[in-house]
């Protein structure tokens, strides 16, 4: 008792947190300590005492070293260290930290954490993750009230309890998969409060029940996508789009960040290990097929494995290690076979078959469309695992195809002798959306037509019943997905043109962009030579 009484003289607590530390001492001193009572009223204080209701770090606002700092950190990224470096610059001159919440959003392994860690660092602030995926209960994030035993206080208290200053960077990991909804209330609702700045300043979490000032913590969130994003919660964020790296990117991020960290990690020195780029390029390539660079930050990790036992082998009869340089013919026995290939122009030798683009939360792919017919009773079947808005697509795009036929010479089946099956294989993509209605629309009339449509061509673009081609989302995951498979040529709704300006410009390079604004453009730029009208099937 008089260890807790001394720490409650030495907290520097605020009056209200005083008053209600010494009333909880107070009750303790009255409860025997063989009841629950006893120990739940002595966590609370300690959780009291715990927090950090005055220390904090002092900020270190120096934009020259901050830009250096991020530099050093990351590869690329550059519109993204931009608008950080804006963000810091405003703090600065204002002299507080109040502002929009920056929400980076990106694939799976493109930094956004680690952009996180570097700002706290330039700040030199504390830093605390707090992983919000799977969240379902609004006491998740706001605490348990006493009255239940066992209860705890929310994940910001704990976080803040953990790190020990009012004023850390907090990085709320994956606000998109917060689960909506649940009978224990609304986890999107609570944040809310938390990351409201007319709010926060007075948040009061159920398990301390008392006012604390969440307005000096910094806090940046991060998604794979906006689309789940509660709209209230993304309301008062800015979102900060992080893009996908091309395979050149991936090889320097390679180069310069993950090969020397993961030889650190492993205890090796670059005279042991080699990894040339050449090497590292064929491991992007072809042993990852992803927009960030976890997969090839893996992949380094298991040849720094391998070259690791035969190091330690070594050491133990001559003391001396010989360096080994990985070659790409090495890869094969270190890593195994190759996971993925350039498939694109052999699955096209076929009628019938087209490349679509596809975005999920984890970037670009590219998707095959495959149509075949056969006798039967005229009906379309639709294979894949599709969503609703997709099927859609299918339809519009056949229906547009039956009344469009004759002005191609294109010979469409009355649908009550065949079948149609129209099929998406590669089952790990989402597949939902309207953005593959001209990939359907081009597989059909390959289909019908009987020519195969050009091995080199991916297409995105949504289709309205009058052959139209409109708008979609996500061109640059979707051109980089297409670079990273080898594709030369893609066709574009018109009205993205705007989007192509921040394509990087060797991408811009390897790939021949076609901007359409009908579904007729787009059969002219698919097929090699153009559509010409074939008179009979
Ligand atoms: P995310 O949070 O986006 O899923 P992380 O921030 O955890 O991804 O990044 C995964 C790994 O990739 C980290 O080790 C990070 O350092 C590294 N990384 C990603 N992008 C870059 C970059 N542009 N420069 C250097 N390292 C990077």
């Amino acid at each position: 008792m008089k260890e807790l009484q001394k720490r409650i003289e030495k907290a520097k607590l605020p009056e209200h947190a005083l008053k209600a530390a010494l009333k909880e001492l107070k009750r303790l001193k009255s409860l025997p300590v063989q009841f629950p009572e006893h120990s739940v009223a002595r966590n609370y204080l300690e959780t009291l005492l715990d927090l950090p209701w005055s220390s904090s770090t002092t900020d270190t606002l120096d934009l020259q070293a901050a830009r250096l700092t991020l530099e050093a950190d990351h590869y690329g990224l550059q519109p993204v260290k931009k608008r950080v470096l804006e963000y810091l610059a405003v703090c600065q001159l204002t002299q507080g930290l109040k502002g929009p919440i920056l929400c980076l959003v990106g694939a799976p392994g493109v930094g956004k954490t680690s952009i996180g860690r570097s700002v706290a660092k330039t700040l030199c602030r504390k830093f605390h993750r707090i992983s919000l995926g799977g969240v379902c209960d609004q006491s998740d994030i706001r605490g348990h009230r006493r009255t239940y035993i066992g209860s705890l206080p929310g994940r910001i208290m704990a976080g803040l309890r953990t790190v020990g200053v009012r004023n850390p960077v907090f990085l709320l990991d994956e606000v998109d998969k917060l689960t909506r909804g649940g009978v224990h209330g609304d986890p999107a609702a609570a944040l809310l409060e938390v990351l409201d700045p007319e709010q926060n300043s007075s948040f009061v979490d159920h398990y301390v029940g008392l006012p604390f000032d969440l307005s000096k913590i910094l806090f940046i969130a991060t998604a794979n996508s906006v689309a789940t994003i509660p709209a209230a919660l993304l309301d008062r964020m800015e979102v900060l789009e992080v893009q996908g790296y091309t395979s050149e990117e991936k090889v320097e991020i390679a180069v310069r960040h993950l090969l020397p960290k993961q030889l650190k990690q492993h205890g090796l020195t670059p005279d042991q290990l080699t990894i040339p780029p050449s090497t590292l390029a064929t491991i992007a390539n072809n042993y990852t097929r992803e927009a960030g660079v976890r997969g090839l930050e893996r992949n380094i990790g298991a040849i720094c494995r391998s070259v690791a036992v035969k190091v330690a082998e070594n050491r133990g009869e001559s003391g001396k290690t010989t360096p080994t340089v990985v070659t790409e013919t090495m890869l094969g026995d270190i890593l195994g076979p190759q996971k993925f290939e350039h498939e694109v122009s052999e699955r096209l030798t076929r009628p019938g078959v087209a490349v679509g683009l596809a975005w999920t939360g984890m970037g670009g792919e590219i998707l095959f469309i495959e149509a075949s017919r056969m006798p039967g009773s005229g009906e379309l079947t639709l294979t894949g695992q599709l969503g609703d808005v997709m099927k859609e697509s299918a339809q519009i795009a056949f229906n547009w195809l039956r009344s469009n036929a004759s002005r191609y010479g294109v010979q469409c089946d009355v649908p009550k002798e065949t079948d149609l099956h129209i099929h998406f294989p590669a089952g790990a993509i989402g597949k939902d959306g309207p953005s593959a209605g001209v990939a359907i629309a081009v597989a059909l009339v390959s289909l019908y037509s009987r020519r195969c449509v050009r091995s080199d061509t991916a297409m995105t673009g949504e289709i309205t019943l009058r052959g139209l081609v409109l708008p979609v989302g996500g061109i640059k995951e979707k051109l980089l997905a297409a670079q990273r498979a080898g594709i030369r040529h893609v066709v574009l709704p018109k009205r993205n043109e705007k989007d192509l300006v921040e394509l990087p410009v060797n991408v811009k390079n390897q790939l021949e962009v076609s901007l359409v604004s009908t579904v007729e453009e787009a059969l002219t730029k698919t097929f090699d030579g153009g559509l010409a009208p074939i008179s009979k099937l």
